[in-house]
Parts: C-alpha cells; sequence; structure tokens
C-alpha cells in the first residue's frame, strides 16, 4: 500500500515536473515570438530610447486609402502631448505620412496602429508645417527610411531661437516622452508650389499655402478619395491656435478654399469635418470676428487690456481650448494689427 502511495506520488510529481517545463518553454517561445513581432514593427533604437504612451490611440479608417488618429482637444502638454492629429495614406506601393505628432512615443504608436492593417513600407512623411506638435516624431519614420517633406518657411521657425526653446521646455513639460534624445529634424525635400505625385494608382496634390497658420503651411488632396487633411488652416471644434500667424492671408486662404467636392475633410486639431463647409466657416468666423474687433481697437489706439475688455466674446467661451488659447490669440492678432497698420 506505502509502495503504491509512493509510485503514485512519484507519478504525479513527474507529471507535474514535465508540465512546469512545457509551460516555462511555451512562455519562453510566446514571449520570444512577441520580442521579435515588436521588433520587426520598431527599429532596434526605439526600444531603449523611446518611453511607452499611456494614452488611448485608435486608428480611425476615413476613406479608401485613408486612415487617421485624432488627438485630444486640450492644451499641447495634455494627454502626453497627443493633441494633434496625423493621418497615413495607404498604397499598394507604399505608405504616406501627414504629420507626425508631438513626441517621439506618439510616433511609435501611431506607427504600431499601421502596422496592424500593412506592411507597405513607410515612404513619404509630409509636414503641414513645422510646429512642437505636428514635427516631434518625425525621426521615427526617418529611421525607417521615409523622405520628409515640408513647406517653405519651415527654416524660420527652425533657425530661431524658439524652435530650441521650445524643445528644452517640452523636455521639462512633456518628460518623459520629450527627452534628451528627441531631436527636430530638417526636411529632405521643401515644398514652395503647388506639387503633385503619384503612389500606388493614388493621386496626391500638394497645396503650398505661404504664411498663414504659421511660417510656412501646406495642405494635402487625395483626388481619388476627395479627402484634405489641412492641417492647422482649419480647427474643428476647438479654439484655433494663432500663435504668431499672419492673419490677413490665413482669412484669405479659407475664402479661396473650393470644398464643393470634398468628401471629407481632417484638420490638424479636432475632428473629422463631415461638412468641410461649416469646419471652413467656423474657422473662418473666429479669425474675421477677432480682427475685426481688434481692427477697431487699434483703429481707436486702445491699449490691449481696455479692447480685450470692451468686447463680450461670449460666442466663443464654450468652445473646447478657450481658456487656454483665446486671450493669447487676441494678443497676437491685436498686435500683427498694428504692424499691418504701419506698413
Ligand atoms: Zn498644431
Amino acid at each position: 500500500m506505502f509502495q503504491y502511495i509512493l509510485k503514485n506520488s512519484s507519478m504525479f510529481y513527474f507529471s507535474l515536473l514535465i508540465l512546469v517545463v512545457l509551460l516555462s518553454s511555451c512562455s519562453q517561445f510566446d514571449s520570444k515570438s512577441r520580442s521579435s513581432k515588436s521588433s520587426s514593427l520598431k527599429s532596434s533604437t526605439f526600444n531603449s530610447t523611446i518611453p511607452k504612451n499611456n494614452v488611448k490611440m485608435d486608428l480611425i479608417k476615413l476613406s479608401k486609402h485613408v486612415y487617421y488618429v485624432q488627438g485630444a482637444s486640450g492644451v499641447a502638454t495634455e494627454n502626453e502631448g497627443y493633441i494633434s492629429n496625423a493621418a497615413a495614406i495607404i498604397t499598394n506601393k507604399g505608405v504616406v505620412i501627414f504629420d507626425a505628432l508631438g513626441t517621439p512615443s506618439l510616433a511609435v504608436l501611431f506607427l504600431e496602429k499601421i502596422r496592424t492593417i500593412t506592411n507597405q513600407p513607410i515612404v513619404k512623411v509630409i509636414v503641414s508645417h513645422y510646429h512642437a506638435d505636428h514635427i516631434y516624431g518625425l525621426s521615427v519614420f526617418k529611421e525607417l527610411g521615409a523622405e520628409i517633406i515640408a513647406p517653405l518657411g519651415y527654416s524660420d521657425y527652425l533657425d530661431l531661437p524658439i524652435a530650441n526653446q521650445r524643445l528644452e521646455e517640452r523636455r521639462i513639460s512633456l518628460a518623459p516622452w520629450v527627452n534628451e534624445t528627441t531631436k527636430i529634424l530638417r526636411p529632405d525635400t521643401v515644398i514652395e508650389t503647388k506639387t503633385n505625385f503619384a503612389l500606388g494608382g493614388v493621386d496626391f496634390e500638394i497645396n503650398y499655402l505661404g504664411r498663414a497658420h504659421s511660417d510656412g503651411d501646406l495642405t494635402l488632396l487625395i483626388k481619388q478619395d476627395k479627402v484634405l487633411l489641412s492641417g492647422d488652416l482649419i480647427f474643428e471644434g476647438r479654439i484655433p491656435f494663432t500663435g504668431s500667424a499672419n492673419t490677413k492671408h490665413w482669412l484669405e486662404l479659407l475664402e479661396q478654399i473650393d470644398n464643393s467636392s470634398l468628401h471629407a475633410l481632417l484638420p490638424g486639431h479636432g475632428a473629422v469635418a463631415k461638412d468641410p463647409n461649416s469646419a471652413i466657416k467656423q474657422t473662418l468666423n473666429y479669425l474675421k470676428t477677432v480682427r475685426s474687433k481688434m481692427q477697431f481697437a487699434v483703429d481707436e489706439m486702445m491699449t490691449f487690456d481696455e479692447a480685450y475688455d470692451s468686447v463680450d466674446w461670449s460666442e466663443f467661451e464654450d468652445i473646447p481650448a478657450f481658456k487656454s488659447a483665446h486671450r493669447i490669440n487676441v494678443f497676437g492678432i491685436y498686435l500683427s494689427l498694428e504692424e499691418e497698420s504701419m506698413e
């Protein structure tokens, strides 16, 4: 009896041992396959220096070829810097990216999302304009061999102290996602006029806009899909960020955009506009209103504080980012109108 129990229990321990060995080799295999999968998604250098985000990012299909991710509506340092949009146009000869998000970590996450639907190489990254929230992820795509394309005027941002000051500031305010290894890359190709190209049977039209929202802006039209990627020329569902914009030229451009045949418009911030007309009108109305109120103030030689307080801004108060962006916008526009009046 005792021998029987001994025999059975040793068999039991033997099977347990086999089971443990099997399980551990399984999990080893599993983690190996997982790591080889993730290293095929990312270049080896990404893993060590680029920390992982905790944000939720969904890749959304907009049209036959266009997919996008949409940042939150907050200020630049909220949501781990995920406050701007980016798009991927998938063709059977490669992927074109539009804007590179506000940190390398976000770009890696975006790339991972793209890799769930295609293994096509990333061939181009087209940048709507050189502002921190659209360019800090560029290095991720550059490492994969993508050509960086940006509008003329990018260097007015890049060659001024503001570019480095902003980077230094973001290394603190967006730590650890913006850190010592985060670099601002120059474009390989500079756009200074309307430029067409085709890839994998998809026709692209890059429209160079000159100085509008920034020192140089462009939009990208995906012709077959009738989708316009507008960068920060149009803000949907939030107060625009006008910074050092040339709002005069910006307004002229918005008035000229032919949106009659568009299927959809993806702004640089905020939701896709299924009704491009109304999205354009919102940004147009905001710029027009602020400019006309401040023009009056400049003509009357009011101080900025007097001018700001004399206007009823309640029509914009409920729009996201009003608190963080509006007064600064009005101040910038007030200054630029003073300058315009001296021209
Ligand atoms: Zn932006």
